[in-house]
């Protein structure tokens, strides 16, 4: 049995492997997942014949909860709330690594008195400190995304320092524990103090950072499976924890360099700290017109070239399908129509994607900011949807504002901005946007979806 356990394993990683692989690309991310999903059917099943379960009643009990809850929550979920979901599911596998290896700790000490190997001693300790850091950290994230608490960094005076004496009280306790492994208080004190780092650790992040909070406790979460996978010895757990815990990092990675920021400056910079008071007021408030979209389709009657900048606005609408059909007319009419991406718009990585895929864009008209943004010049209008911080100009010279260094689509250097939002309101990083002042901005206020549905009527009957 021991070789054919092992066989499927290693054909389940290979699924994991290539599922991850089809994830790189929207046109092959459903196969990706069906991949996954079965290499963990296979796995599951796998294990559960190879330790010869003599009552399944339990285990299938709780796979019917475990799935009726994760699948309803799921299929519920809005899009523009799956952030906060993620943020649960990490830390219900973070907490799941550690129920799992206290069980195996209880185990081995009734069978054996002690834990006899010190590798499975330290991946022990890790699989707590990392499952139960994952579990308090993504429900502060949780928390502070769902609007539960405050959304800005919280921070005291001696943070840093009150977090190194954490670990250092964790490291202490390890080694306590190493050298006498029957004293469970050891372990218990560990998954205390790692839940209190799981806090203290993630409230100094705020603002435009979540995202960056998210991929990294879902890194974490992989982590805490894989020093999991050592206690108990199972391989795939071990490989699959690793594949989380390297996808989640490079992930996080991808991010920081979208924000323009180090990791080190994500996770204790503080970022945003002042900025309920320096934002207020710092933007020069002069009145705005308000623009019809009788008014913008005859701004469109003249364009050439049109970059749509979707953001959070256009999910929480749900306008995808009639700024699709807008951008089609407005091509028949001739004009060049193309669609700038900013890694973090929206609520999740690939947000944007997924909303405008949901419409049948095509691909080729998703274009990158990196890639876009020295067109914007040279475009006629950029017609900005349900966007805020991504377009937002305080990002480029505004040291004090949570969004400085993050690099921005540049639709403030073309011809025309239109933006499409209800009111003059601030965007996640609660930074006031002085681009709805400027003399080229019309600002078209209402409901993303109603005032598309205008333009499309407008543009129409032109
Ligand atoms: P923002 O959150 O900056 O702005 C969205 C704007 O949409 C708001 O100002 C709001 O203005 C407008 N809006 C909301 N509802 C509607 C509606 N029904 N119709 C029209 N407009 C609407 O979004 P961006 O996409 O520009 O930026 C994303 C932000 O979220 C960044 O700060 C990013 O860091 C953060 N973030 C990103 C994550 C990711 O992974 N992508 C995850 C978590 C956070 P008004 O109320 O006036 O309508």
């Amino acid at each position: 049995m021991g070789s054919i356990t092992n066989v499927v394993y290693l054909l389940a990683s290979i699924l994991f492997i290539l599922g991850l692989k089809k994830l790189s690309s929207p046109k092959t991310a459903r196969m990706g997942n069906t991949y996954s999903l079965v290499g963990m059917l296979l796995a599951i099943v796998i294990t559960l014949l190879d330790q010869g379960i003599l009552d399944y009643t339990y285990i299938i009990a709780g796979m019917i909860i475990g799935a009726a809850i994760g699948g309803i929550a799921a299929k519920k979920v809005e899009m523009t709330n799956m952030p906060q979901l993620v943020a649960l599911f990490n830390g219900f596998g973070g907490v799941a690594s550690t129920f799992v290896a206290y069980a195996e700790y209880s185990n081995q000490i009734s069978q054996a008195g002690i834990i006899g190997s010190t590798d499975i001693v330290v991946s022990m300790i890790l699989s707590l400190l990392i499952g139960t850091v994952t579990l308090t950290g993504s429900l502060i994230a949780f928390a502070k995304l769902q609007g539960i608490m405050r959304g800005a960094p919280i921070v005291f005076k001696g943070q840093t320092v009150f977090n190194g004496l954490l670990i250092v009280s964790i490291i202490v306790l390890g080694v306590l524990f190493a050298m006498d492994s029957t004293f469970q208080d050891y372990l218990i004190a560990i998954v205390v103090i790692s839940a209190i780092l799981g806090i203290t650790s993630v409230i100094p992040i705020g603002g435009a950072d979540m995202p960056v909070v998210i991929s990294l406790l879902n890194s974490y979460s992989g982590l805490a499976a894989c020093a999991t996978g050592f206690v108990l010895s199972n391989n795939v757990l071990i490989i699959a924890g690793a594949l989380v815990g390297a996808s989640g990092l490079i992930l996080t990675n991808i991010m920081c360099v979208a924000m323009n920021r180090s990791l080190a400056n994500v996770l204790f910079g503080a970022v945003g700290v002042e900025s309920g008071t320096a934002a207020e007021g710092s933007v020069e408030k002069k009145s705005v017109t308000r623009y019809t979209g009788v008014d913008a389709a005859m701004i469109f009657d003249n364009a050439e070239s049109v970059i749509i900048v979707p953001g959070y606005g256009l999910a929480v609408a749900q306008a995808q399908h009639v700024l699709e059909e807008l951008a089609t007319l407005l091509e028949e009419r001739g004009v060049k129509v193309r669609y700038a991406i900013h890694p973090v718009a929206g609520r999740m990585p690939g947000h944007m994607n997924v909303l405008l895929a949901e419409a049948n864009v095509s691909y080729e008209k998703l274009v990158e900011m990196d890639v876009i943004n020295d067109d914007f010049a040279e475009t006629d209008v950029a017609l900005v949807i349900g966007a805020n911080d991504v377009i937002n100009p305080a990002a480029r010279y505004k040291k004090n504002s949570p969004l400085y260094g993050m690099p921005i689509l540049d639709c403030d250097k073309s011809q025309r901005v239109m933006i499409v939002k209800r009111s003059l309101s601030t965007g996640f990083a609660g930074e006031d946007n002085e681009l709805f002042y400027d003399d080229k901005t019309m600002m078209l206020f209402g409901d993303a979806k109603s005032m598309v549905t205008e333009m499309v009527k407008a543009v129409k009957e032109l």
